[in-house]
């Protein structure tokens, strides 16, 4: 299939920004309840207005993703070169609007950690398997930052989702979440392959197999589609992440709605409405993104050096 030039800013330019608005219009709604939310905002969920807090700025969703980014155009697939960047992130808030790196999750820098802590002693580094015990191992932090990875592989399929199962490996190397990884990664590819004229909705988001046998994923896959708002906890939880973005995915049909349906399954606000909207942003496009949001986004120019670098990245593959 021929892609436009246009075709592929839309898709490339839609996955980084509806990520990085869906994370700062969450982030004010991290820590709230579904109740502190309704005080604050009144019961209905319907407008944006509402959530219209772009200045609040983005979070480590959007730095990671940045970083990750930055980290394949510059080297390609690369542990030691994400490690080395999750890191200077870390203590110096590098590709972020910050000096500190906001919202950093506790499996992501008890990493860094070990990474430090190996790095002298290892001349060729390689994720390791974990050995963590704690329940944030299977944390959503390595689904949150993934938009990049199935664009890096824009013409490859398999290199696409395979890759997406190994971003996972330097911060969050579980059966879990390389799963998840490569199963979103799939979607996210898929997203940016088709659109709403081609294919519907429901179709791009059902069920293409799995990558391996992990039955509560399959299961699921599965009863996500039937699920009430409040049956759905969308937490740090990878597996209970992604339900959250099944679910509001299937049931936002524009950019707004979108993502509203995901900030009102309240708990991980940002990461959820970000994981969103690389499908989103990747299905519908950058220009479904009214100029508003783009007018009040922080730290617009960090985001365009990618999605700019991407797009010509891509053009280059479609080239050969
Ligand atoms: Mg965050």
């Amino acid at each position: 299939m021929m892609y436009t030039e246009a075709f592929l800013k839309d898709k490339i330019y839609g996955v980084y920004f509806w990520g990085a608005i869906g994370d700062a219009l969450g982030s004010p709604y991290e820590f709230m309840s579904p109740e502190e939310i309704a005080e604050k905002h009144g019961s209905r969920f319907e407008d944006l207005e509402n959530y219209y807090h772009l200045q609040e700025e983005w979070t480590d969703d959007t730095a990671m993703a940045l970083l990750l980014s930055e980290s394949l155009l510059e080297c390609g697939f690369n542990y030691r070169s994400q490690m080395e960047k999750y890191i200077q992130w870390e203590e110096f808030g590098y590709k972020s609007m910050h000096s500190f790196p906001k919202g950093i999750g506790i499996q992501t820098e008890e990493m860094i950690v070990r990474y430090l802590q190996a790095v002298n002693e290892e001349i060729d580094y390689r994720p390791r398997e974990i050995d963590l015990s704690n329940q944030k191992k299977d944390s959503n932090g390595c689904l949150m930052r993934l938009g990049p990875v199935p664009l890096y592989y824009f013409d490859d399929k398999k290199k696409a989702i395979q890759a997406s199962i190994d971003s996972a490996k330097t911060t969050h190397n579980t059966d879990m979440c390389r799963e998840i990884n490569g199963r979103y990664g799939r979607l996210i590819r898929n997203a940016v392959h088709t659109s709403p004229l081609e294919i519907s909705k429901e179709q791009l988001l059902e069920n293409e197999g799995a990558l391996t046998p992990l039955d509560s994923v399959n299961t699921m896959l599965q009863s996500y589609k039937t699920k009430k708002a409040e049956e759905i906890k969308a937490d740090g939880f990878i597996l209970n992440s992604l339900e959250g973005v099944l679910w509001a995915l299937q049931h936002g049909n524009t950019f707004a709605e979108t993502l509203v349906e995901a900030i009102k399954l309240w708990r991980d606000t940002d990461t959820t409405a970000c994981i969103v909207g690389y499908v989103a942003g990747g299905y519908y496009g950058f220009s479904q993104i009214p100029q508003k949001y783009l007018d009040g986004l922080a730290g617009k120019e960090l985001i365009t050096e990618q999605a700019e670098g991407m797009l010509e990245h891509v053009k280059k593959l479609m080239k050969k």
